[in-house]
């Protein structure tokens, strides 16, 4: 197993106070550091502008080098200095894959994230799509598994009319970008590769690991990825107060446990996406080192909340609808 780390990314903030701050990687490091799981850390290689083109146009990669300090949302500012840092965040994603396709499981501490970049838009904390880049770049039959609180429409976008990238994204309904409706399952060639399991605030570990059990682990079976990619947002945790999905840490190791079991050869990088709550992001963090290593933590995050029938009905609904394209 291997953790790609660069230290560099520690220097980028959208501002003082904002939650996609530096203290997320710092307060992960400790904790690592703290279970003893601040090992095989690796830097990262850099990537060039023919990686990014793989998956963004011309027009996009020249706006991110343009910069201007100008915003693109409530939340997010097109800096001078967002495509060098965007740039060394990517690289570590595909570090991370790289090192996966050498069947070595690896976690990618990417900030900035990447998950609501498409080919053409940025925004949402995103610039360059981390995940989608080092999709593109290793060049496999590649299933991506979304399970951040947010809907990852970048990476959707990219991916949409493709059928030898299968796109899977668990996420809270009507949150931010309020795209990833069942309904949408992809285009031409594509059709039945995006799978979206969109559940209700609310939703809790037992609505998780239904839709995983009942959709996530059949679909990943019958596509037979030869690498999976797992992009790794911990806002779904009860702890954070960006969403409305209860996970325990608990749940969170579950299913890494359960994704580590379906890679292939162990091909699987985890990809860092969101996660503000810093203790329980790193506590996850480590969890996932534990579970990518045989090893236990003692989670102090891990109350079961209780949780409404709505989100397992949801999973139903979902799971009927894609039905149509697998068997579920
Ligand atoms: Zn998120």
């Amino acid at each position: 197993m291997a953790i790609v780390y660069c230290k560099r990314l520690l220097d980028f903030e959208q501002w003082e106070g904002h939650p996609e701050s530096p203290f997320r990687l710092k307060t992960m490091m400790k904790k690592l550091s703290s279970e003893g799981l601040w090992e095989g850390v690796t830097s990262p290689f850099e990537i060039n502008d023919e990686d990014v083109l793989r998956v963004h146009t011309e027009r996009h990669l020249d706006r991110l080098k343009k910069g201007g300090n100008v915003a693109l949302d409530a939340d997010t500012i097109l800096w001078d200095t967002s495509y060098e840092y965007s740039m060394l965040s990517a690289g570590v994603a595909c570090t991370a894959v790289s090192l996966a396709m050498d069947e070595i499981p690896a976690f990618a501490l990417t900030r900035p994230p990447g998950h609501h970049a498409g080919r053409d838009f940025m925004g949402g904390f995103c610039y360059l799509n981390n995940v989608a880049i080092a999709t593109a770049r290793a060049g496999v039959r590649t299933a991506i598994v979304d399970i951040d609180a947010h809907h990852g429409n970048g990476t959707e976008n990219i991916f949409y009319g493709r059928d030898d990238v299968l796109f899977i994204d668990i996420h809270e309904d009507g949150l931010f970008p309020g795209s990833g409706h069942m309904e949408d399952v992809g285009e031409g060639k594509g059709e039945g590769y995006t799978v979206n399991i969109p559940v209700p605030a609310g939703s809790g570990n037992r609505t998780y690991m239904k839709a995983h059990d009942e959709i996530v682990f059949p679909v990943l079976r019958q596509f037979r990825p030869e690498l999976l990619v797992v992009s790794m947002g911990v806002d779904a945790h009860y702890c954070e107060k960006y969403s409305h999905i209860n996970l325990n840490t608990k749940c969170y190791i579950d299913m890494f446990k359960k994704l580590l079991a379906e890679s292939s050869h162990r091909k699987i990088a985890f990809v860092l996406e969101g996660g503000y709550h810093l203790r329980a992001t790193a506590e996850v963090a480590a969890g996932l080192m534990a579970a990518l290593e045989d090893r236990e933590i003692r989670p102090e995050y891990n109350e079961e909340r209780k949780e409404s029938a709505n989100g397992p009905r949801a999973v139903d609904r979902a799971r009927d609808h894609h039905s149509r394209y697998w068997k579920l």
